[in-house]
């Protein structure tokens, strides 16, 4: 999976992969969640366990994406500089 277009141009192949590995576990955890939770089992929306482990992957992303970007100016000034 590729980064959304949002992520810009610094979202890289490797953290897409780290992404698809952190949904992957994701939705295997909230899979097997669900059928001990009573909550869940209702449907929308999830207990706060999950909710938990949602946000925790919506931050994980948040944090690489700020990461990769100042990694990909960092490279882009380091380019601007061999041309200068
Ligand atoms: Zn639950």
């Amino acid at each position: 999976m590729s980064g959304p277009a949002r992520l810009g141009s610094w979202w890289t192949a490797a953290d897409g992969a780290e992404l698809d590995v952190l949904l992957y576990e994701l939705v295997r955890g909230v899979s097997e969640h669900r059928e001990r939770c009573a909550r869940c089992a209702e449907g929308f929306p999830p207990c706060p366990h999950v909710r938990r482990a949602i946000e925790a992957v919506l931050e994980w992303r948040a944090a690489r994406a700020l990461l990769s970007r100042a990694e990909w100016l960092r490279a882009e000034r380091h380019r601007l500089e061999a041309v200068a």
